[in-house]
């Protein structure tokens, strides 16, 4: 027996970590990296391994495929022109809006607003709404373990309106500190912004329970999903959250396309961000009419192939089924926690046991980005740095890490080929 196998036959762990009683389904995860390109380059001769998915996701040939074909068949401008390019961009554009907002549970395609990624869903939200609804004195809660794209866009807020920024602490272990955040909710409370996933701890937060808190004290919630929804089925209404941003990139889908999901009647109220094209029902130099939600949030020619991308990228999850990508996936970062603990000399993982895509972890006495230059030579890609989340690492008394990153195409063999390096480099 191979050393991953005897290692993986070792460790059949649970969705909460513990030790399954029985093996569980297999995932077909040699026929999905089959639909991966990029999976089967090498790097310095070697196979790429690809433990960087929290920073991009690899695209699989359906999203490459959907996004050339636009530009080859199809390629037009929407929501103008009465053409028959024009028509079928719309249509292709408009159908992958409708199959994103069911994919995340939202009520109506007009909540979906195509953006650039995650960082532009929630720069919008704090220039729109938060422009309009704060004033000096109001209160913004965040928690410690958010992505700076969660935390520079309210501070930007702050220092306009004489906002104040409340911050919930985590336990030691990563996860939140639920009574402390509770604590934290008020009068003055105007919006929760959180994370769902935190892109270096794993933590999945408590969204539902923090949102409930939230409302009861008439605040909003929004909620950073980067890194849940390529993990997590998602359910924006049953979280609660009345704002969703999420990058298409880190979903398998293109570069340069987000989503930002907003309540209807949010959205509705908010003025628009920026004006120009597309946003207008009609313009005079005296008045101006804007159009409904979500047209008034996408002035401009928007990321017409880069939605269309998205589509596919949503439709190919489907496909594959989200579960048991899901299912594999724990299993993968269970295996990646027990292999590095055990067989790694003088490393510390971060974030709790239940986390969720990443293991970040350091080694005493071990440079981070040494590390990640070490490991490149051996063709695996892995972050190391701040990860964009200074206040989280600064908790655990820490300014870099590294952070190897899981996605369904990944296997057992390429942790083991981890653990063999990082035991070798050092
Ligand atoms: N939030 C989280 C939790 C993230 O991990 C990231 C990306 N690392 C972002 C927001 C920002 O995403 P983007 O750069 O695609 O806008």
């Amino acid at each position: 027996m191979s050393a991953a196998a005897s290692n993986t036959a070792r460790y059949w762990l649970d969705e909460a970590g513990a030790v399954a009683s029985s093996r569980p389904p297999v995932f077909p995860v040699h026929a999905v990296r089959a639909d991966f390109p990029a999976l089967s380059r090498t790097v310095h001769g070697r196979p790429l391994v690809w433990l960087d998915s929290a920073a991009t996701a690899h695209k699989p040939r359906q999203v490459i495929d959907a996004v050339s074909d636009f530009y080859a068949r199809h390629n037009s401008n929407v929501h103008r022109g009465a053409h028959t390019l024009a028509r079928e961009a719309t249509d292709l554009m408009e159908s992958a809006r409708s199959r994103i907002a069911r994919f995340i549970g939202a009520g109506r395609p007009e909540e979906i607003v195509f953006v650039r990624g995650a960082t532009e869903g929630i720069n919008l939200v704090a220039q729109t709404w938060g422009r309009s609804r704060l004033s000096a004195g109001d209160e913004i809660v965040l928690t410690t373990l958010e992505h700076h794209a969660n935390i520079v866009p309210w501070q930007m807020l702050c220092a306009e309106k004489g906002a104040l920024l409340r911050i919930a602490p985590l336990h030691d272990d990563g996860t939140l500190d639920l009574p402390a955040y509770q604590s934290l909710l008020g009068p003055r409370t105007r919006i929760v912004a959180l994370a769902h996933v935190s892109n270096v701890l794993g933590t999945v937060l408590p969204v539902r329970a923090m949102a409930d808190a939230a409302h009861a004290h008439g605040s909003v919630v929004l909620v950073d999903g980067a890194q849940a929804v390529p993990h997590l089925r998602v359910d924006v209404r049953e979280l609660g959250a009345d704002f969703y941003a999420l990058s298409g990139h880190k979903l398998f889908g293109p570069t340069g396309i987000g989503v930002l999901y907003g309540r209807s009647e949010l959205l509705e109220e908010m003025p628009p961000w920026q004006g120009g094209g597309s946003m207008i029902t009609s313009v005079s130099f005296e008045h101006t009419q804007y159009a409904p939600p979500p047209q008034k949030f996408e002035a401009g020619t928007g990321p017409i192939a880069g939605a269309i991308g998205l589509g596919a990228a949503v439709d190919y999850l489907e496909s594959i089924g989200p579960d048991a990508a899901h299912a594999h996936e724990t299993a993968l970062v269970a295996y990646a926690r027990h292999r590095l603990a055990d067989d790694v000399p003088g490393l510390r993982l971060l974030g709790p046991s239940t986390g969720v895509g990443v293991t970040a972890f350091t080694i005493a006495g071990t440079d981070p980005a040494h590390i990640a230059e070490a490991l490149d030579t051996a063709g695996i890609a892995v972050r190391a740095g701040h990860h964009c989340a200074q206040p989280a690492l600064r908790r655990y008394g820490l300014t870099a890490a590294v952070r190897p990153s899981f996605a369904f195409y990944n296997t057992h063999h390429e942790i083991d080929q981890l653990v063999r390096e990082l035991a070798s480099a050092r």
